[in-house]
């Protein structure tokens, strides 16, 4: 469903991300995890089309997006939930919602399906973005990037800055939606969280796949325990 193929990114003279190539198949969970710095966000955001100094290529579905502006990629079925979620704080729940809807078709099946995945939304529908807990507003980014229909959503860091009990809701809803069969991206500094939802899983180092394979697989290799997993 997507696959990329030998991506690099820089910021001026620094690289951030060299030679990636890694494949999400239609309906998997794929994970990336890393350090902080270790290149995730610069990889997901020249997934998603949102930085431009690349090389390498991104298909989705077959296609070559890596040239494509970023709404012609949104359109084509790929959709980033960033990282620090990035809602507009002062439109309402349903506004936010509402936002990520393609212009001119109404998705009220897409509206049902948010706020069946999250009901603490659907309670909160008229509650300005804004005065909601970081929890309520990971729920909202990742709704609105649902609200697209993607085929394959990038969520980066879903996990950022939460509290446990919340990280349980939101990862209890990635695990649903995954088994609703949609593809997923995962980008996660915390390793166990990814791990027990993965179907596969990268170690990112310094810009690079230091490593793949099972969650088992990296769960088990010293790298991980000792860096990682505690
Ligand atoms: P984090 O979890 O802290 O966001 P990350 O794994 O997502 O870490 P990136 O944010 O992709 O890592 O950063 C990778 C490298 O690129 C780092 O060395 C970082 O300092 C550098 N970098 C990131 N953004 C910029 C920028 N706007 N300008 C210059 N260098 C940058």
């Amino acid at each position: 469903m997507l696959q990329v193929s030998e991506l690099s990114a820089s910021y001026g003279a620094i690289r951030a991300v060299r030679n990636i190539s890694l494949h999400v198949p239609e309906g998997s969970l794929v994970a990336v995890l890393g350090a902080n710095g270790a290149g995730k966000s610069t990889l997901v955001q020249s997934i998603a089309g949102v930085h431009r100094e690349k090389t390498g290529s991104v298909r989705l579905g077959g296609r070559a997006i890596q040239k494509l502006p970023l709404h012609r990629i949104t359109r084509m079925g790929l959709a980033l939930v960033p990282e620090g979620r990035h809602v507009v704080t002062s439109l309402t729940v349903a506004e936010n919602l509402g936002l990520s809807a393609f212009s001119g078709r109404s998705r009220p099946d897409l509206l049902d399906r948010v706020y069946s995945l999250f009901p603490r939304l659907a309670e909160r529908r008229a509650q300005e973005a804004g005065l909601m807990s970081g929890g309520e507003q990971q729920m909202l980014a990742m709704g609105r990037a649902l609200m697209t229909d993607p085929k394959v959503l990038l969520l980066d860091e879903p996990s950022m800055g939460l509290a446990p009990s919340i990280i349980d809701i939101i990862y209890t809803a990635i695990a649903a939606l995954h088994q609703e069969g949609q593809s997923i991206l995962l980008i996660e500094q915390d390793a166990t969280r990814a791990l027990q939802v993965a179907d596969h899983a990268h170690l990112l180092q310094r810009g690079e796949v230091h490593m793949s394979g099972s969650p088992a697989e990296l769960a088990n290799s010293e790298d991980i325990r000792k860096a990682y997993l505690g």
